[in-house]
């Protein structure tokens, strides 16, 4: 028996790896003397230098699955070991995890077993069994099955800490290419209920105390990248509306690992393109905290980032017409594009500049990296970079000589 469960274990937190959409940030759930705690796990997490989080158990329902989407491991038409587990097998391990202290808590994610509800039902038996039986009260981020019907979702995140609902592909295109069982609809319709769950429960809370929590950690999604033939400006304008529309939390990227053969795949020799992918994370944070728009980063003569500079500083590139700028006069958002001014040195240079002004020597100090800023900026006027506000003898300086090969995750 304990033999056939680690077998299971084997099998499905190695076919869990793919899915990236994880992070624990954002919950306070109290534990009420119970077991768990939200707080600790939520708030103490880590991530590994792409994005991946770590302290949880992050595991498969199950990998049998009725769709085939062709850039998946899981996919009905593949030949690999299946298993499967069941609500109580979950839930238990879950607790015999946490209670060795090996986790905080759980990411749950499943491929489609006999249908949508059908695999929902589980997810959800397994989370009561956690809350009620155990009175768990750690960290749970669950996947949304699309095409499971709204109520599932609705008991799901009652439950759960966060959801997600992985869009996969950034385009319409992509996904009747790639996996044509999966339609838009179905997979916008539990992200928009799920916002909207939310939206109302924050409002009840106003009023009732007692309102229970819907989702309180947000939703999240995943998207692979480099399955299919879709530039960075589609993802990146994906992202933005995401953000916008069902104010995600977090959109993650997934460089795309090559698993299946197939005619519309890449290669199985090419690399995952996780450059790609970091820049991709980059130009998300410039969309989160640094208040550029997807459409100012790429356009349709530039649609893809540039592997070698960080968006950020190809933007600075591409506008070399807007610099230097004056360190001592320039605004807020001035200072968020000047490339190794950062969110809180561009505060600590506005608070700093109602006392005294700033000089060159106090940059540093401030948190400023004057070596990558000193090209776009003056200082009390001086200006410190090249003789001639020239975007290529700029980059020339600021690109690394030597570019090394990242190793594949996997
Ligand atoms: S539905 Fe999910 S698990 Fe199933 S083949 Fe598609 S991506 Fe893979």
């Amino acid at each position: 028996m304990r033999e056939l469960i680690l077998q299971k274990l084997k099998i499905l937190t190695d076919a869990a790896k793919y899915d990236v959409s994880c992070s624990t940030s954002g919950v306070n759930r109290t534990n009420n003397r119970k077991i768990g705690n939200a707080s600790a796990s939520g708030i103490c997490h880590s991530w590994s230098a792409d994005g991946r989080c770590i302290s949880l158990l992050k595991i498969l329902m199950t990998n049998y699955c009725i769709f085939d989407c062709e850039y998946c491991v899981n996919k009905a038409s593949n030949d690999i070991q299946r298993a499967s587990f069941s609500s109580e097998e979950i839930a238990e391990l879950t607790i015999e995890f946490y209670r060795r202290n090996y986790i905080e808590g759980l990411f749950l994610s499943s491929a489609i077993e006999k249908n949508p509800n059908h695999t929902m039902e589980k997810i959800i038996k397994a989370l009561l069994i956690l809350r009620n039986q155990y009175g768990f009260s750690g960290y749970i981020h669950v996947k949304a099955i699309p095409g499971a019907d709204p109520i599932l979702i609705k008991q799901a995140g009652l439950l759960a800490d966060r959801m997600s609902v992985n869009i996969e592909l950034p385009s319409e295109e992509s996904l009747k290419l790639l996996a044509p069982q999966k339609h838009k609809k179905n997979l916008f319709l539990p992200m928009k209920q799920i916002k909207q769950g939310i939206e109302e429960t924050t409002l009840d809370k106003k009023h009732f105390k007692s309102t229970p929590n819907f989702v309180p950690a947000g939703q999240s999604t995943q998207m692979i990248i480099g399955a299919s033939p879709d530039n960075d400006l589609t993802i990146i304008k994906n992202t933005q509306n995401l953000y916008k529309h069902f104010n995600l939390k977090r959109v993650y990227f997934s460089a795309y690992v090559p698993v299946n053969k197939g005619q519309n795949l890449p290669s199985l020799q090419l690399a995952p393109p996780l450059v790609r992918e970091h820049r991709l994370y980059q130009a998300d944070w410039l969309l989160r905290f640094y208040k550029f728009e997807a459409d100012e980063l790429l356009n349709a003569n530039q649609p893809n980032f540039d592997l070698e500079v960080d968006p950020k500083m190809m933007w600075a590139l591409n506008h070399i017409q807007h610099f230097p700028i004056e360190i001592n006069q320039a605004s807020y958002e001035e200072l968020l594009r000047v490339p190794g001014i950062g969110t809180k040195s561009a505060y600590r240079i506005i608070n700093q500049r109602r006392c005294s002004r700033i000089r060159v020597e106090d940059l540093q100090k401030i948190g400023v990296v004057y070596k990558r800023a000193k090209y776009f900026v003056t200082c009390n006027g001086t200006y410190e970079g090249l003789k001639e506000m020239d975007a290529q003898m700029i980059r020339e300086k600021l690109v690394p000589k030597k570019t090394f090969e990242q190793l594949s995750l996997f």
